[in-house]
């Protein structure tokens, strides 16, 4: 999968980017362990720039899931941020 090299947008540190769901989302791999691989809609990654408290907590969770088969996906439906496991089959 192509990538470009971009800020985390859960903790600044260098992550892999690449665009999916007909670019409407960014699945990102973090260098940072804390975050690892999470995907995120691009209304949703807007709308957290300036929340510290939202990034931190978000951060949390993503690495409670760290090491497990799958993803943590990050949306904004109806103007609030909404995070799911996506597990791999
Ligand atoms: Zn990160």
């Amino acid at each position: 999968m192509e990538y470009t090299i971009k800020p985390c947008f859960l903790c600044d540190a260098e992550s892999k980017q690449s665009d999916t769901d007909h670019d409407n989302r960014s699945l990102v791999t973090c260098s940072n362990e804390a975050c690892g691989q999470y995907e995120i809609t691009h209304s949703a990654a807007i709308s957290i720039v300036s929340s510290t408290f939202i990034k931190g907590a978000l951060r949390k969770l993503v690495n409670k899931r760290h090491g497990d088969y799958g993803h943590f996906d990050i949306s904004r439906p109806d103007k609030q941020i909404k995070w799911e496991w996506i597990a791999k089959q």
